[in-house]
């Protein structure tokens, strides 16, 4: 999980988190936004999913994630067996960007504390990160999607499953609804005890590389 010092002390509560959030202009993208992601959701969801930045539709309407994109994830739900209801879906970045741009390394920097504070908050068993700039940030480092997707990693006693965005659905890309669908799979089996954790994972993996030997 994110390591770099939040933007404001660590918040406590839900009402702190949302006012943190929608009072916050400590970039530039406070000045363009309608409204701000606080996150959606239960506040003390298992399973936190979270993505990039709000668009259009998601700044009109203050979700995390609205229109197509939603609509795919909401299905992958379904499959898996999570109500919507039970889950908090929200966003690395609050404020949409002007012209829908991708957000600025800087941009990223500074929105990271609210992220920190509503995963201290939620305190969620696992993260399902959407895309592979949301799995840097949550796993610190940037490594390619294709090689972490659907994987269970463990960062900090947390399990972090990376998938694609459900925008890549959306614009086409190959594979991307079957992937966010079996990584959703994955998250209800670590959550039911049917799959190990991140740690159980990484434990599982250096005895094979040890037996290699
Ligand atoms: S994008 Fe984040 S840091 Fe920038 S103003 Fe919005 S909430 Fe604050």
């Amino acid at each position: 999980m994110p390591t770099r010092q939040p933007t404001e002390p660590a918040v406590r509560t839900l009402r702190q988190h949302e006012r943190a959030v929608r009072e916050c202009d400590a970039c530039e993208l406070s000045a363009g936004r309608q409204h701000p992601v606080v996150g959606d959701g239960p506040v003390d969801a298992r399973l936190l999913v979270v993505g990039l930045v709000p668009r259009r539709h998601e700044d009109l309407q203050g979700t995390a994630l609205a229109g197509g994109p939603r609509n795919v994830l909401h299905e992958a739900f379904d499959l898996a067996g999570f109500s919507p209801d039970e889950v908090r879906v929200t966003s690395v970045v609050r404020c949409r960007p002007p012209d829908d741009r991708a957000p600025t390394t800087d941009e990223i920097r500074t929105c990271t504390g609210h992220l920190d504070a509503e995963l201290a908050l939620v305190d969620p068993a696992v993260v399902v990160a959407l895309g592979e700039l949301t799995t840097a940030v949550l796993l610190g480092r940037s490594v390619p999607l294709a090689r972490v997707a659907g994987y269970r990693l463990d960062v900090r006693g947390v399990t972090l499953i990376p998938t694609h965005h459900p925008v890549d659905v959306v614009r086409g890309v190959p594979e991307a609804a079957k992937a966010i669908r079996r990584d959703l799979l994955v998250a209800r089996a670590v959550l039911d005890g049917r799959m190990g954790t991140g740690a159980q994972a990484r434990s599982e993996l250096a005895e094979r590389l040890a037996g290699q030997h």
